[in-house]
């Protein structure tokens, strides 16, 4: 089940650059800055009351934030759901047509499980469902 939109991420050429923007003209906190190498990307995220932005810079060339900003510009990149069960969520979409882009969840930034569903099967929204991995005992 869905429980809330958990963060939009931002594609950001540079997180030097833009973090400036968050932390002065908007005041929000930077929380912390993180690369995860499984995805090319460094990350910074800022709470924004319960929803988070996480601003994502390509750590290479072929990071797929590098080609979406080649493509499209810096901007919204992509909306991610906090869920309960993410293989079950996985699931349902996949029942009702959406395509996944991952088949099994990865570790994304904060520790967490994340999966992403492809724009082209979600009416044009890179969606991510995001839940924390489950601690091992
Ligand atoms: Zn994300």
């Amino acid at each position: 089940m869905i429980q809330k939109i958990d963060h939009l991420g931002i594609a950001v050429r540079s997180l030097d650059q833009s973090i400036p923007y968050y932390e002065k003209a908007l005041g929000l906190h930077c929380e912390h800055i993180e690369e995860v190498a499984s995805q090319k990307v460094r990350t910074a995220f800022f709470a924004a009351g319960e929803v988070h932005i996480e601003l994502l810079e390509a750590t290479s060339d072929d990071s797929p934030i590098a080609k979406f900003i080649e493509s499209k510009g810096e901007g919204i990149h992509h909306i991610a759901f906090a869920v309960d069960n993410i293989q079950a969520q996985l699931g349902q979409a996949k029942d009702n047509g959406a395509r996944a882009i991952h088949e099994v969840p990865i570790d994304g930034a904060g520790g967490k499980l994340v999966a992403f569903l492809h724009p082209k099967s979600t009416f044009g929204v890179l969606t991510e469902f995001c839940m924390p991995k489950p601690t091992e005992a």
